[in-house]
């Protein structure tokens, strides 16, 4: 069975590598290069408590995928000799006022009750952990099973292992333009450079996704920076309201972010994004104004209209979406990958290709 895979995104790359593994014939199209759109720009949290989740299907989901994550970076890693650098952290949300500090005690104690981990900590419990330590947190929550990956290094660890597999056809620089279907079915890719026919197409987009067969996913623009770091500047995650703080398992970098913000695919920083994400970090750890900017830069995640990504079956027979992972998409790149070939190779369908299907938009 010959499937297309549009986009070598995170989840692009995660389902061909899982589906080649399988045995299947697989087909990559990718408009640019591999692995270098919203999955290289991410911060890399897997972070679903810290988000803040409401508790619902969709967290479950996430759950699931943060349980998965281990074996997934280890299973990468053994495939490529790439460390792709998977922290268990935990993650640290610091509360900057008395409202938030509510806000992160309600949800800890749901998700308590919930069966999951986590604790609040007063100020003087971490202010010695610490070189500095914005003077508006009063204290935080901690989410020890909150965790990380370096995004990029496992974007190209993904890279090597789709690049030394000739079996896998991949066709960069080719955009794909329309799906070509017939009675109902799907037939094959219409790209820039000419049809792509297979059995079956996945749509992983990402952010473009809906520019090839409109579906409802739209571009949400988030900026970062990085500075310099030193061992025991920071030890774990900061998931503040001001901003995020992540260090890197190997001490290399500190990677801040991120804005969000509803302007299309406007490029470039702007000077109020990075002023945001430097006073963020000064706010909670004001010694890092000391280090050295690293670099800035900004991309697209894959937004939907409830913020739920659209993985299911597509419009026309053997045509699937992959796509409209938002804020979550490294964190849902397993599980995401587990549904396609629990279906493609054992004919099993999950029940979140209901959950989770573009026609809930359609109904609503
Ligand atoms: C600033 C920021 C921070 C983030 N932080 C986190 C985080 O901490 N944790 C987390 O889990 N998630 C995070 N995310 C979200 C995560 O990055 C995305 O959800 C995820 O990368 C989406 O993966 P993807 O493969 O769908 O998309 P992408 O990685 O964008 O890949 C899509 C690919 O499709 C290609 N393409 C587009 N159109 C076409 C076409 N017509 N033909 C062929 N190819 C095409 C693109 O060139 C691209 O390579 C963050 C996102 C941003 C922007």
């Amino acid at each position: 069975m010959r499937i297309l895979i549009i986009g070598g995104g995170i989840i692009g790359l995660s389902i061909a590598r899982d589906l080649y593994k399988e045995g299947f014939e697989v087909v990559i199209i990718e408009r640019e290069r591999i692995g270098r759109g919203a999955s290289w720009v991410a911060g890399g949290m897997l972070a679903p408590q810290s988000e803040g989740l409401p508790i619902n299907p969709f967290f479950d989901f996430c759950i699931q995928a943060r349980d998965m994550y281990k074996s997934y970076a280890e299973s990468i890693e053994n495939d490529t000799d790439i460390k792709v650098d998977y922290w268990e952290s935990g993650i640290f949300c610091p509360a900057y006022s008395e409202a938030e500090a509510e806000e992160l005690k309600r949800k800890l104690e749901e998700y308590r009750k919930y069966g999951l981990t986590g604790g609040w900590l007063d100020r003087k419990e971490i202010e010695d952990a610490y070189k500095s330590l914005g003077p508006d947190i009063i204290g935080g929550v901690l989410y020890p099973d909150d965790s990380q990956v370096d995004n990029r290094l496992l974007m190209l660890a993904l890279e090597n292992y789709i690049r030394r597999k000739t079996m896998v056809k991949l066709y960069e620089g080719t955009t794909a333009v329309e799906i070509i279907h017939h009675k109902g079915k799907f037939q094959g890719v219409k790209t820039d450079k000419g049809l792509l026919v297979g059995d079956a197409c996945i749509i992983a987009a990402g952010a473009w996704s809906g520019e090839i067969d409109n579906i409802p996913v739209f571009p949400v623009k988030g900026e970062m920076i990085a500075t310099d770091i030193e061992p025991d500047d920071i030890d774990r995650v900061f998931f503040g309201s001001r901003a995020y703080l992540i260090p890197r398992k190997s001490y290399t970098r500190l990677v801040i972010g991120a804005t969000e913000e509803n302007v299309g695919f406007k490029d470039g920083n702007t000077v109020k994004g990075v002023l945001q994400l430097l006073n963020g970090l000064k706010d909670t750890l004001p010694h890092m104004v000391e280090r050295n900017v690293q670099e800035f830069w900004y991309g697209y995640r894959p937004g939907t209209p409830d913020t739920e990504p659209i993985i299911c079956e597509g419009k026309y027979e053997n045509l699937y979406y992959a796509t409209g992972h938002y804020r979550n998409g490294i964190l849902l790149a397993p599980i995401t990958s587990k549904l396609f070939v629990d279906l493609f190779k054992y004919g099993k369908r999950s029940r979140y290709f209901d959950i989770f299907s573009y026609k809930r938009f359609e109904e609503k």
